[in-house]
């Protein structure tokens, strides 16, 4: 394992730094990847789009469509890196993940089209693929499009939905063969949001917020010139789409900055008459919950340098986003608790800590263990792919 300084990526973090200082939106007060309102839609469409023209983000697409001759391997997570950082927020929606379809398998008229419109923030994309029985298991999906001459007509429905309720565009999965085993008769298509049939409703989460959507369809046509690589090749298209989820879902700098936020809990929290950060117990956890923050940064710093010189394996992403999800499900459960009966406030009760940041972090948390694939399943990946153990 080698790390060392790179001056290149330190003027990075300085270019995001500055960026972010001039021209960011707030963010959001809450933890996780969570869908905005929709006043804020507008100011974070213009954020992505100057995220995207300074080359900050998409700089592994083609020259021609705004990507780097030789991006630096590092470059986009440390920009998503430096964005936490600096209470920024990141691009709005799944833009990067259908980019990256796209780029590996779609026409040239729909790079022309989308890659653009991605990159000014112009089209804001939501994913289509889970559903209420293929979630783990994708294969399963049962949302059918049959094709009926140039259109396909798709019926069916989706379910946790991130950001649908403000998407313009859907990276959908549906089968086209229902006779073929289940990985092969699967497309991949580019649904215009606004089609009729499309209905979006969103779903109300235990933190009080929407963040996910129901997509149902009833009867949608879609053009057959916005199948995205070829007819039941759908599967093959999702690697790429997949590969980046995974690869974003990792970050620990949110975990340095709840470390914080925790130590300065512990210090303002009544135990006994005295502040908890002075009992021993108390000190002792928080001595434990910081080496494992401590831990995740070298994890995915040793990741990143495996990444760099070409001798990672397939465990590297899963034990990262593994680590990351539980260490901050730790923190979270910890700094909940410590509140005693006062953690029963929620945000705008005058009393509660941290304007109930707390309170939704610990509701949120779990989340960071099912999205991308859950930890149960990345667990499997890493004893069949990496381990070479028999499959379950
Ligand atoms: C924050 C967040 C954002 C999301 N955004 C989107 C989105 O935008 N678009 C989208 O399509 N989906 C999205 N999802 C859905 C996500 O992809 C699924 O929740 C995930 O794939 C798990 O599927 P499931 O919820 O159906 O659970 P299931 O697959 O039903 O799993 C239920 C439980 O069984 C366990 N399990 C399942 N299979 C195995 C196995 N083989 N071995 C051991 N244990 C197993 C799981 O670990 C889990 O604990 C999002 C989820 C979250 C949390």
């Amino acid at each position: 394992m080698q790390l060392r300084q790179d001056a290149g990526l330190d003027e990075l973090r300085q270019r995001v730094r500055d960026l972010a200082a001039r021209h960011a939106p707030p963010r959001q007060a809450r933890t996780g990847v969570r869908a905005p309102e929709a006043e804020d839609i507008p100011a974070l469409r213009k954020w992505t789009g100057l995220l995207f023209a300074e080359q900050l983000l998409g700089v592994n697409w083609p020259v021609e469509f705004g990507g780097l001759a030789e991006p630096h391997p590092l470059h986009e997570s440390v920009v998503l890196t430096e964005l936490v950082r600096a209470g920024a927020p990141g691009p709005v929606g799944g833009g990067l993940l259908a980019a990256a379809a796209i780029i590996s398998s779609g026409t040239a008229a729909q790079k022309e089209y989308f890659l653009p419109r991605i990159r000014s923030g112009e089209h804001i994309w939501c994913q289509l693929f889970s559903e209420p029985d293929a979630g783990s298991d994708l294969a399963n999906l049962r949302t059918r499009a049959r094709q009926d001459g140039d259109e396909f007509v798709v019926d069916g429905q989706k379910v946790w939905t991130t950001n649908g309720q403000h998407a313009d565009w859907g990276y959908l999965l549906a089968r086209t063969d229902s006779e073929a085993p289940k990985h092969a008769g699967i497309t991949a298509f580019a649904l215009d949001m606004t089609t009729p049939g499309v209905t979006v409703r969103p779903l109300r989460e235990i933190t009080g917020t929407s963040d996910f959507n129901e997509v149902f369809f009833d009867g949608v046509r879609i053009p057959a010139e916005r199948v995205i690589g070829e007819v039941n090749q759908g599967w093959a298209v999702t690697t790429a789409s997949l590969a980046q989820e995974r690869a974003g879902a990792g970050g620990g700098a949110s975990l340095f900055a709840a470390l914080d936020r925790l130590v300065r809990l512990a210090g303002d929290t009544d135990r006994d008459g005295v502040p908890a950060i002075d009992c021993d117990d108390i000190r002792q956890t928080i001595g434990r919950l910081a080496t494992e923050v401590h831990v995740n940064a070298l994890v995915s710093a040793f990741g990143e340098s495996r990444l760099l010189h070409g001798t990672g394996d397939v465990a590297d992403a899963p034990a990262s986003k593994i680590m990351f999800s539980e260490v901050n499900l730790g923190l979270h459960e910890f700094g909940f608790g410590l509140q005693g009966q006062d953690g029963i406030r929620v945000e705008g009760d005058p009393e509660v800590a941290d304007d109930g940041w707390w309170q939704d972090g610990f509701l949120y948390a779990r989340a960071f263990t099912i999205a991308g694939g859950t930890n149960e399943v990345l667990r499997n990946m890493i004893a069949e792919r990496a381990l070479g153990l028999p499959r379950g």
